[in-house]
């Protein structure tokens, strides 16, 4: 018996003793591929010593210093890094400790922005359906995954919700990518007017779905559009790179690939590359300072904001990026990616789509590609693929169950951004075996 107390206790967890480079080895000394760095998190893979010395460095100066003391140089440095490299105005930078902490500081921000200008009336949140923004109350709120949803939904704030942009569901036969776009941009613009657009504080999504659809892009016109019909109702527009940014996609910044800022962006995973716990909440210039020339402070924090450890390592995280133009090789290999998975697959029946961006890159698997329809919920294939997987020594992220009342199986890769081409040929091969393992065509 153990008595840690996580999710999942009748699955016997393997016991993680070691990790170098892409895998992690458990107890027996068996290696796996980290294929999916974790959930999107371990993007410069394991045991990268200039990562590891950042951190000892910065122990042996000052582990911690609350926020309401001090800041640190690491803290300023990661700051001035991000903002720096940020999309439109977003100059400044509030740290949390993880992704939803970052969404919830959004959430909470967007309020406050509202209630500084006198629109007190502003409190309602859009988001969209196939949606995941955290496990914490306010960003379970605006979720659209039903099932984490469900038991506490007496608990959570009334939230509305929009569709996602799913093309390969949702794209009507003849309809361009532009007309798709223009279709959801006019659904979300109905929503706020059937609100009323002075209830309305915010739009929420992420820019590159994650956790419930399996690395799902927009189309390239939709986050452009979005942003108008925002600005046309004074709707303060807030997108959810936890999963999707710090270079993810070939772009620090997801949404910058589609040439569109935010007023808030939230950040984790990958920023601390799991080296420690952290993330970040980006305000634009007009929020912050409507909220500094206002009450004067953001009424918000947590113990462990702007920690100089986590900073620390994030910093090193990020400056090893950009020396080793580890970006390029994102773009290079995330292509490689799907090219392979497109070709093993072709001949395959349930694999129906292969999508992504980067090294984000999603599967899902379908009764029938021919017309889409989804397999089985009983047969749980996303959690017979991820064990299969791991019994291949091999590390994917699989996401199912019913969300919306549509189910799905998915499988999400984003491997570690320090990987080589064979590399991707082997976990390509991998995934491979598995999914003709669990799904025999
Ligand atoms: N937003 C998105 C898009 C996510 O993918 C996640 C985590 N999967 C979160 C928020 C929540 O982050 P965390 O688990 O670090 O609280």
């Amino acid at each position: 018996m153990t008595h840690v107390f996580h999710r999942n206790p009748q699955h016997t967890l393997k016991r993680a003793v070691r990790g170098q480079g892409i895998s992690l080895f458990d107890q027996d000394g068996r290696a796996y591929l980290d294929a999916s760095g974790g959930a999107a998190v371990s993007c410069l893979g394991h045991g990268h010593p200039d990562v590891i010395a950042a951190i000892k460095a910065q122990l042996d100066e000052v582990a911690y210093a609350h926020s309401s003391f001090f800041t640190t140089q690491a803290c300023e440095d990661l700051a001035d890094f991000l903002a720096g490299e940020a999309p439109g105005d977003l100059d400044h930078v509030y740290f949390v400790s993880g992704g939803s902490e970052a969404v919830e500081a959004a959430l909470k921000l967007a309020r406050q922005y509202f209630v500084e200008r006198g629109e007190t009336e502003r409190s309602q949140f859009i988001a969209r359906r196939q949606s995941y923004h955290g496990n914490t109350l306010g960003a379970l709120a605006i979720g659209g995954n039903a099932w984490r949803r469900q038991p506490f939904l007496p608990l959570l704030a009334p939230a509305h919700h929009v569709s996602p942009c799913y093309a390969y569901r949702d794209q009507l036969p003849g309809e361009t990518e532009e007309q798709y776009a223009a279709r959801l941009a006019d659904e979300l613009e109905r929503k706020i007017l059937e609100i009323g657009a002075e209830r309305v504080a915010a739009f929420v999504a992420e820019t590159v779905v994650g956790a419930t659809a399996g690395a799902l892009p927009p189309v390239r016109t939709y986050l452009r559009r979005i942003r108008e019909v925002c600005d046309r109702h004074g709707v303060l527009l807030i997108l959810d790179e936890v999963m999707s940014g710090m270079g993810r996609t070939g772009h620090l910044y997801a949404c910058a690939e589609d040439g569109v800022a935010p007023d808030i962006l939230a950040i984790a995973k990958g920023l601390g590359a799991g080296y420690q716990p952290i993330g970040a909440m980006l305000a634009s210039r007009r929020v912050y300072d409507t909220i500094v020339n206002g009450s004067g402070f953001f009424q918000h924090g947590h113990t462990y904001m702007g920690h100089a450890t986590a900073c620390a390592a994030a910093l090193a995280v990020q400056r090893v990026i950009r020396r080793d133009a580890l970006l390029d090789n994102v773009l290079a290999r995330g292509e490689q990616l799907r090219t392979r998975l497109r070709a093993v697959f072709a001949d395959h029946p349930n694999v129906g789509d292969v999508r992504g961006r980067g090294l984000f890159v999603g599967v899902e698997f379908v009764r029938d590609r021919a017309d889409k329809s989804v397999l089985d919920p009983a047969l749980k294939t996303h959690a017979r693929l991820k064990r299969q997987a791991m019994e291949n020594g091999l590390m994917v992220y699989p996401m199912g169950g019913t969300v919306d009342g549509v189910h799905g199986d998915h499988v999400l890769l984003a491997p570690p951004f320090i990987c080589t081409a064979a590399d991707i040929d082997e976990i390509v091969a991998r995934l491979d075996r598995t999914v003709r393992q669990v799904l025999p065509a």
